[in-house]
């Protein structure tokens, strides 16, 4: 599952012309999953979208195949006639990976001129599109596996005892919110919630003060596993069909009144934002690292959740960056700003970790369960991935090239991240965009 084959040759070019470009997160090499729907469609209903693959500046349509009928379907449909869209009820890493070899084989220059003339008819300018949730999302659940972050957050709340006594044994989780996870581009209503910064004084209900983003990489369950039945370790990755980006929102005074003692709830729920694009696992193959190389006296994880190719192999090279672009710089046309670039190869814990505690106590995990990593921050200040740490709590405000500061997100502020991989002698491949703009409270 970590190897490299045809699919990634650098050399690899495709008849799509766009896909060729150096700059497109969406080489041939990539051909992430999508669903989405073009004016051109026939739509049945609302929730109705084709399932597609992204090749540069293109979708291409899976929903008609006339062009692969010789190859394995990716996965089966929810079929009948009631269906809410396109669902698919199980995804199998070795028959994606046979798809997309035939896939890039017909995408390749080398293919035939008929393949193209066909696959061309199912094509739709990336453009025109209208992108909707890339899986039916059953379950959400957000780890918090960045040890910078926690160490970070937990300094501002307790300065003597940053790091909880679990944080090196446990990859630390709670269940999230699928109802409100929104597609990249949706407007982001300021909530309201309890506020109680006047500890003298009981709480109120307003609108939010301390509006926060969180920059986490995101990756779906592709088959599920039976209640009752964990997933091990050396299995995990199998699991995962791949990966986006997430934008989870956060509520920060909300948050600091109602967390204890269970836990994040509406400084969370009101909105999670993620990209449109799931680049899989397959895609991901050359950019895969060695786990997080632990202090010499930190302890070794249980033996349920490391093998040697978790070692090996486990993490992920994605570099993430986060862009603001406020109301002022918008009617100024000044250029989004970057607040941060951070790496998932700075994560305690691998995803396959996460996936695998997850499922150890027997809980099922579902085809189209989103997981995300919690914030990811490096070492670094400019390695922050949310404005909790990058202004310490407001204590430090950013200034922005327009003449502004910012402690927390301000109405208008629009967040945009952005996702890539890069290494020497591989194409660079990218996740897309995650963005999302605050509208005023009501
Ligand atoms: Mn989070």
């Amino acid at each position: 599952m970590y190897e490299i084959n045809e699919t990634h040759d650098p050399n690899l070019k495709s008849w799509v012309e766009s896909a060729n470009d150096p700059n497109t997160d969406f080489p041939i090499q990539n051909l992430p999953f999508c669903r989405f729907r073009h004016p051109s469609m026939d739509v049945v209903e609302e929730g109705d979208y084709h399932p597609g693959i992204i090749v540069g500046d293109v979708v291409l349509d899976l929903w008609y195949r006339s062009w692969w009928a010789d190859t394995p379907a990716p996965y089966e449909f929810r079929g009948g006639a009631e269906y809410d869209g396109v669902t698919p009820v199980q995804i199998r890493n070795e028959t994606w990976n046979e798809f997309r070899k035939s896939v890039s084989n017909s995408l390749s220059e080398a293919a035939h001129p008929k393949t193209r003339e066909a696959m061309g008819k199912d094509m739709f300018p990336r453009a025109e599109c209208e992108f909707g949730l890339p899986l039916f999302i059953g379950d959400y659940t957000d780890f918090y596996c960045s040890i910078y972050h926690a160490t970070n957050v937990g300094s501002m709340f307790r300065p003597d005892n940053p790091l909880l006594p679990n944080y090196k044994y446990v990859p630390i989780g709670y269940h999230g919110r699928a109802s409100s996870i929104v597609i990249s581009g949706t407007d982001i209503k300021r909530p309201h919630g309890q506020n109680r910064s006047d500890a003298e004084k009981p709480p109120v209900f307003i609108p939010c003060k301390n509006l926060d983003y969180e920059m986490e990489l995101g990756f779906f369950v592709g088959k599920g596993n039976e209640l009752g039945e964990p997933i091990p370790i050396s299995e995990a990755e199998e699991h995962i069909f791949g990966v986006c980006l997430v934008n989870d929102w956060s509520a920060r005074d909300i948050q600091a009144w109602e967390y204890q003692p269970l836990g994040p709830f509406l400084a969370k729920n009101f909105a999670t934002t993620i990209s449109p694009y799931v680049v899989t696992m397959e895609a991901l193959a050359p950019f895969r690292t060695p786990a997080f190389e632990r202090d010499t006296d930190d302890p070794q994880p249980l033996e349920y959740l490391g093998d040697e190719q978790n070692r090996k192999f486990g993490g992920l090279d994605i570099n993430l960056e986060v862009y603001i672009q406020t109301e002022k710089m918008r009617n100024e046309n000044i250029e989004p700003h970057r607040l941060s670039l951070s790496n998932t190869k700075d994560l305690y814990w691998t995803i396959g970790q996460m996936l695998t505690h997850h499922a150890s106590n027997g809980c099922n995990l579902q085809t189209g369960d989103l997981m995300a990593t919690g914030t990811v921050s490096g070492k670094e200040k400019s390695e922050r991935g949310c404005m909790l740490e990058l202004t310490w709590r407001g204590t430090e405000p950013i200034e922005l090239p327009s003449g502004e500061t910012r402690r927390f997100l301000e109405d208008g502020d629009e967040v945009i991240m952005k996702g890539y991989c890069e290494r020497e002698g591989f194409r660079r491949i990218g996740l897309g965009e995650c963005r999302g703009r605050i509208l005023p409270a009501e």
